[in-house]
């Protein structure tokens, strides 16, 4: 007698296979057996006739912990909901784990407020036990965030570490990457990481190569320097051997565009050359970022209070005006997502505003960081859609969603739609143009992006693997979530399983929590 038997289902293994019509059985958390036909009973039966088996997905790029999702929402609905079964988080710099001081979390409050937060652990260690003792809609794997070790000893400061700092943030790395943390991650283009030489990259890379890890980059830049960012994240790669993903790849502002085939280029040269370099993306021309980042980056050394005296300075205030309206981007058009002390601007764009208070864009951008916390988040429209699609068809890219898990019912902010239908998007994306094969589309978002991260016993569906599932129906799977409306969960997903039970059942929430943490091993 098994626990659950899915038949007649056309099969996406995972591996890149074709489909092919057969059975799949699950005992308790394990798929037990695949065959043409399993007549053994069990508990619950599918007929998934007509319908698409495949292994659950695979997110590299989360941001349920920076989001502080994890504890205020551990289903994950969002996630689950769209696919997901397994997330790595950690990523961008930022990481809950580990906190060398009080200062270290700064790095996580870009995007979260944690003035409230109850935490209780320091060391990587002490983070997975006190998420153990956690349950959690998906499986749950952590980076170590670069930024979290580095800012625990410079705090507000940006500056060089000494030799000593160096090898001590060296050490707990190491004792991090011990302890299961899959690798690190880095995010290079804030204003306290920026400072970080290719020399300390270096020293990092040679650690996490040690110990097998990943190497997970935000780069340097996105847009007028994006090609050197992606030089020097190779360079890093080729000279150490490390494991290299780079996050969320894409050219920010029209004026950068043309610099595509150079960067692809770089990508697919030194992939031919051996280097193990991958990224990753999510289907969507539409960024999601903290507004305070398009300021100067001397505006915002030294931290908020610092940047708020500057603003009080008539002077610097007009070298910070200045600089944003040379920056080439559209602020105006700009829309708020979020700010802090839920000022009544969400959903509006910064014209609206600027039109409201009589003023520029520009003045209108100061009021809000301002007014609205550290964590004003906007959407701006600044990437080119044929890029998307052609990077997401790339034969190194993989989906994921640089998002977090939301429930439909957290509607105080809006989210970027990418947290609700990344998967659901990108699936239906690539069906409909034509561009990659069904078997293709899912190794995006399984086998391949779990391999990378050196996930074990997942992302394919072979007996003796954990039986992570998604049961979906290739004519109905369409994303809902926008950026008006983001909180709609998608269609056409009708079961997820999570270690053989189920999250999502005939396209509802269970809100049952059968993920893992998961420690690389
Ligand atoms: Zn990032």
């Amino acid at each position: 007698m098994y626990s659950l038997l899915i038949k007649n289902a056309a099969i996406v293994d995972g591996s890149g296979k074709p489909p092919y019509i057969a059975d799949l059985a699950v005992q308790g958390d394990e798929i037990a057996a695949i065959a043409p036909q399993i007549s053994t009973p069990a508990e619950t039966v599918i007929d998934a006739d007509g319908k698409i088996l495949c292994p659950g997905f695979v997110d590299l790029q989360n941001h349920s912990d920076s989001y502080w999702q994890l504890f205020d929402n551990p289903s994950l609905d969002s996630l689950v909901s769209q696919g997901f079964t397994t997330i790595l988080t950690g990523n961008c710099g930022a990481s809950l784990a580990p906190l060398l001081s009080h200062d270290a979390l700064l790095s996580v409050q870009k995007w979260h407020n944690l003035d409230a937060a109850n935490i209780n652990w320091q060391t990587f260690s002490e983070y997975i036990e006190e998420l153990s003792a956690h349950k959690f809609g998906c499986n749950v794997a952590s980076l170590v965030g670069y930024s979290t070790l580095r800012r625990a000893v410079v705090g507000d400061r940006v500056r060089a570490l000494e030799k000593e700092e160096m090898s001590a943030l060296k050490k707990v790395l190491s004792q991090s990457l011990d302890a299961g943390a899959f690798g690190l991650s880095n995010g290079l283009s804030y204003a306290h990481e920026i400072i970080i030489s290719e020399l300390e990259l270096f020293e990092l890379a040679k650690i996490v190569k040690k110990a097998d890890g990943l190497f997970s980059i935000h780069l340097r830049s996105e847009g007028g320097e994006i090609a050197e960012a992606v030089e020097e994240a190779i360079d890093i790669a080729r000279n150490t051997e490390v494991n290299l993903k780079i996050s969320h790849l894409k050219i920010r502002n029209q004026q950068n565009w043309n610099k595509y085939s150079e960067v692809i280029g770089l990508i697919e040269v030194a992939y031919h050359q051996n280097v193990s370099v991958h990224f990753d993306l999510y289907p969507y021309d539409t960024v999601w970022q903290a507004l305070y980042s398009y300021l100067p980056k001397w505006a915002i050394e030294g931290g908020r209070t610092i940047m708020l005296k500057h603003f009080a300075d008539p002077i610097q205030k007009n070298k910070i005006l200045m600089y944003l309206n040379n920056l080439g981007v559209n602020f105006s058009n700009m829309q708020i997502a979020s700010t802090a002390n839920k000022l009544n601007f969400t959903g509006k764009t910064v014209g609206q505003v600027a039109k409201n208070l009589e003023t520029s864009s520009e003045k209108a951008v100061l009021e809000l960081i301002a007014n609205g916390g550290s964590e004003v988040l906007v959407f701006e429209k600044n990437l080119n859609p044929d890029h998307v699609s052609a990077l997401s068809a790339h034969p190194l890219s993989f989906m994921g969603t640089d998002g977090a898990g939301f429930s439909a019912g957290q509607k105080d902010k809006l989210v970027h739609p990418r947290c609700f239908g990344t998967a659901p998007k990108f699936i239906k994306d690539s069906l409909s143009g034509g561009r990659l094969a069904l078997e293709e589309i899912i190794k995006k978002l399984t086998s391949g992006p779990a391999k990378k991260m050196g996930l074990k016993k997942r992302g394919e569906l072979k007996a003796g693997n954990f039986a992570d599932l998604v049961i979906f129906d290739k004519a109905k799977i369409t994303d809902r979530s926008t950026y008006q409306n983001p909180f709609q969960y998608s269609e056409g997903i009708e079961f997820v399983f999570v270690n053989g039970r189920a999250a999502l059942a005939q396209g509802k929430i269970t809100g049952e929590k059968h993920g893992r943490i998961l420690r690389k091993t």
